[in-house]
């Protein structure tokens, strides 16, 4: 009973896929439709690729539609990696790095308050302790603050005595003003490696990652450019990265109507995190709860040069 399927033929199954192409290429309709079929492919990879926040390296890799699939591509639980909110909703988390700046911060917490919405502010240290009143403002407005490490150094290019300095002077000067702690990290740059994500998760960071590039902190970009580039990149669950500068602070207005007509809703990190399917969600939370609970025993952690 067992044997009464034959193994197939060594080499039978490619013939026969040769054969099927040699009888589609022998007709002039057969090259019309595989070329046909060929465009159509490409032309709706190229139009996924435009319009939503995939790399072509992703695009055409079966691991990332893999992890994907498994919904890995989220939250990663062993590096404590966010890298995009829910898929199943319509809403996205506004990111602005870099400040606060004395030039842009009040304007873009003016438009923010006028709109009726909370971003997500990841601050140099540096700038935290020049501008403490544009920081505690943030706050006070329901914003959320991360941590941009200290003098924005490229953490992979540093070694991790000096990475861990930046981070937790960061976190010092954030508590002195606010009385807090941070929980939220972006390395400047969006800089990673291995060694950089192993330090970040022992000192019980979330790193938090970006989908849309908006480019808005090039100087010769316009404000239109900013806008046309960030809203035709987001999609459900988007983070959007924008920076605390002049420009980015004038495009605010027009993005946040452009989100709006497309029915996007918008939340803080924090919130997109309470928001993850319940898998990544509970990973995520009981990270931070580890960490909140071990009254901040990781941020102490001795770091040994390499
Ligand atoms: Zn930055």
């Amino acid at each position: 009973m067992t044997n009464a399927k034959q193994p197939p033929t060594p080499g039978g199954r490619p013939s026969r896929l040769r054969r099927a192409g040699r009888a589609l290429f022998a007709t002039w309709s057969g090259r019309l439709s595989t070329l046909l079929a060929l465009i159509l492919l490409g032309g709706g990879a190229y139009w996924y690729h435009e319009h939503h926040a995939i790399t072509w390296h992703e695009l055409l890799s079966p691991s990332y539609w893999m992890r994907r699939w498994r919904g890995d591509d989220l939250y990663d639980p062993g590096t404590a990696l966010l890298m995009h909110g829910n898929r199943g909703l319509r809403e996205v988390a506004l990111t602005f790095d870099d400040g606060p700046h004395r030039q842009s911060c009040g304007q873009i917490l003016d438009t923010l308050k006028r709109y009726g919405v909370h971003a997500t502010f990841f601050d140099v240290g540096m700038r935290m302790a020049q501008n403490p009143d544009l920081l505690r403002r943030t706050l006070a407005e329901g914003n959320e603050v991360g941590n941009h490490t200290y003098d924005h150094p490229r953490l992979i290019k540093i070694d991790n005595r000096r990475a861990h300095r930046e981070i937790n002077d960061t976190d010092i000067t954030f508590y002195r003003i606010t009385g807090r702690h941070l929980y939220l990290l972006r390395p400047p740059g969006m800089d990673l490696n291995a060694r950089v994500l192993n330090l970040t998760r022992r000192m019980g960071y979330i790193v938090v990652g970006e989908n849309t590039a908006s480019h808005d902190f090039a100087q010769d970009v316009s404000v239109d450019f900013i806008v046309h580039r960030t809203l035709s990149r987001v999609e459900n669950g988007s983070i959007i990265l924008m920076h605390d500068y002049p420009k980015p602070a004038l495009a605010l207005p027009r993005i946040l109507e452009g989100l709006k007509a497309q029915g996007f809703r918008i939340v803080t990190v924090s919130e997109m995190i309470a928001h993850l399917p319940d898998r990544q969600r509970i990973a995520a939370e009981d990270y931070l709860q580890a960490h909140m609970e071990a009254d901040l025993r990781a941020r102490q952690v001795v770091v040994r040069s390499p």
